[in-house]
C-alpha cells in the first residue's frame, strides 16, 4: 500500500481516537480550525466578516460550520456536511445499580441503531460533557474522557445460554449494561468531579456515552482495510475538514463551507441536527453581513450546491444478495455516489452529472450505490437539510462494512479519496 494511503488513514484514527464523543469532535474540529488560521464565531453575536477570511460557529458544543469568504464578490456557496456523532450507549442518571453489593453495572440507553452484538466483551470507556457551576456563578461546559479501560458489556458463557448462536434479541435494559466494579461505592458522578478537578457539588449535569477503546488497526494482505470505532460518520467529517483547511489557498469566488450536525443517528430534529436552521442562519447571516437584499440571497441559494457526506455501503462478500445486483461498491472503489428513488438520497441526474464531471476532472475515483430493491436503506443528513435550505444536493460517502458496528471496516485509499474528491469540489 503506498505511503500516502497509510498516512491519511493514520490521521483519520487518531483524529477518531482524539474524539471519543460529539462534544470531543467539535472541539479538535475548531482546533484545526483555529490552528489554521479560522476566526471563531459566536451565535450570540453579530457576525462582521472580510473577504479573505475564514470563520467558524458552533452550536451546542455538537455541531459546527465553518465557511471561508472569498476574495472576490461570493456567486453561491459550495457546502459539504457530514455528522459528528455515532451510535452508543448513553448513561442515564444515577447509573449506579449495585446488584446487591456484588458487581456494579450502569443503567445505560442506546443512542441510535447499532449493532449490539459486537459491543460484548471488548474494553469500554466513558465520554462526553459535563456542565460545571464555576466560581463566579456562570455554568460552563467541560468535556469528560477517563481515557482508560474502565468498564465492559461481558457475555453469558455458551454454557448457561446453549441458544446463543441460533439467534438473539438483545434488550438493552437486560443485556447491555456494562459491569463498571466488584463492589466499589465510587459513583460515575464522584469520577467524573475526580477527573475535573471540581467539588462533586459543582458538577450540574452531564451527557456521557460508553465508547469503544480498540485501537484502530490497518490489516489485510496489502493493508487494503482498515478498522475503526466510529468511522461512520467521522470518516467524511475529518474528511470535510481536511479538504477545507487545505483549500486556504483556493481563488474560487464561492464560499466554501462544511456544516457538521449532531444528532443524525436518531433523526437530526435537533437545535444542532441537520433538521435545525443552523445552517439556514448561518447562510443568511452571511448575507446580513454583506448587506445583501432578499433577492441577490435567494439568486445565490439558487446558485449553490451541497455535498452530503456519509458513508454507504459496501457489497459484503458473505451477504451479496443485500446487494443491488449492477452496482457492487467495494472499499477503495473511491467516492460513492448514493441514489435511492424514494429520496432518502438526495442525489438527482443534474447534482450527480455536475459531481461527477468534477471528480473526472481530478482523476479522483468514484463509484456507485443503490439499496437492493428489497432492503430497506438507512436515512442521512441531505434530504434533511435540503428541507431547510433547498439546493441542488449529492449524497455521498466511502464505501464501508459493518456500519453502525462499535468498530467498523473501511478502505485505506479512500480517506485520501474522500478528500482529494472534496477538494476538487471546493475548488470548482
Ligand atoms: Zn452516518
Amino acid at each position: 500500500m503506498d505511503q500516502k494511503y497509510i498516512e491519511s488513514t493514520l490521521e483519520l484514527t487518531d483524529f477518531i481516537q482524539d474524539s471519543p464523543s460529539c462534544y470531543h469532535v467539535v472541539a479538535n474540529a475548531a482546533a484545526m480550525l483555529e490552528d489554521a488560521g479560522a476566526i471563531r464565531l459566536d451565535e450570540k453575536n453579530t457576525f462582521s466578516l472580510e473577504a479573505g477570511n475564514c470563520y467558524f460557529v458552533t452550536r451546542n458544543g455538537s455541531a459546527l460550520i465553518a465557511f471561508r469568504m472569498p476574495q472576490d464578490p461570493a456567486t453561491g456557496y459550495s457546502i459539504v456536511s457530514a455528522h459528528t456523532d455515532s451510535p452508543s450507549f448513553k448513561l442515564k442518571e444515577n447509573p449506579e445499580i449495585r446488584n446487591g453489593g456484588t458487581y456494579t453495572t450502569l443503567n445505560v440507553e442506546a443512542y441510535g441503531g447499532m449493532l449490539m452484538a459486537p459491543w460484548f466483551d471488548r474494553p469500554l470507556s466513558i465520554a462526553g460533557r459535563a456542565f460545571v457551576k464555576e466560581n463566579d456563578g456562570s455554568i460552563s461546559q467541560r468535556l469528560v474522557n477517563f481515557d482508560r479501560d474502565l468498564c465492559q458489556i461481558v457475555n453469558l458463557c455458551i454454557h448457561q445460554n446453549r441458544e446463543a448462536n441460533k439467534g438473539y434479541e438483545y434488550k438493552v435494559q437486560k443485556d447491555m449494561l456494562p459491569i463498571i466494579s466488584l463492589g466499589s461505592e465510587h459513583t460515575v458522578r464522584e469520577l467524573v468531579a475526580e477527573a475535573l478537578e471540581i467539588d462533586e457539588e459543582n458538577l450540574l449535569d452531564t451527557e456521557l456515552f460508553l465508547y469503544n477503546r480498540t485501537a484502530p488497526s490497518i490489516w489485510g494482505v496489502d493493508q487494503e482495510f482498515f478498522s475503526s470505532p466510529k468511522i461512520d460518520d467521522l470518516q467524511c467529517a475529518f474528511c470535510a475538514l481536511k479538504a477545507f483547511i487545505d483549500c486556504e489557498d483556493s481563488s474560487s469566488s464561492r464560499i466554501q463551507m462544511i456544516a457538521l450536525f449532531d444528532n443524525e443517528e436518531v433523526g437530526s430534529s435537533t437545535k444542532q441536527g441537520a433538521d435545525s436552521d443552523f445552517l439556514r442562519q448561518v447562510v443568511h447571516r452571511i448575507g446580513c453581513a454583506l448587506d445583501w437584499d432578499f433577492d441577490k440571497r435567494c439568486s445565490i441559494q439558487a446558485s449553490s450546491f451541497m455535498l452530503s457526506a456519509d458513508n454507504g455501503h459496501s457489497m459484503h462478500p458473505n451477504y451479496q444478495e443485500k446487494c443491488d445486483p449492477t452496482n457492487k461498491p467495494l472499499i477503495n472503489g473511491g467516492v460513492l455516489i448514493k441514489y435511492a428513488g424514494n429520496q432518502k438520497y438526495t442525489t438527482d441526474a443534474y447534482s450527480a452529472s455536475y459531481l461527477k464531471g468534477i471528480l473526472k476532472d481530478a482523476d479522483v475515483p468514484y463509484q456507485l450505490f443503490f439499496n437492493n430493491s428489497n432492503v430497506t436503506g438507512g436515512s442521512t443528513l441531505g434530504n434533511i437539510s435540503t428541507s431547510q435550505f433547498s439546493i441542488p444536493t449529492v449524497d455521498i460517502g466511502a464505501a464501508q462494512l459493518a456500519m453502525h458496528s462499535p468498530y467498523e471496516t473501511a478502505g485505506t485509499k479512500d480517506t485520501l479519496n474522500l478528500v482529494e474528491g472534496m477538494k476538487a469540489f471546493f475548488k470548482a
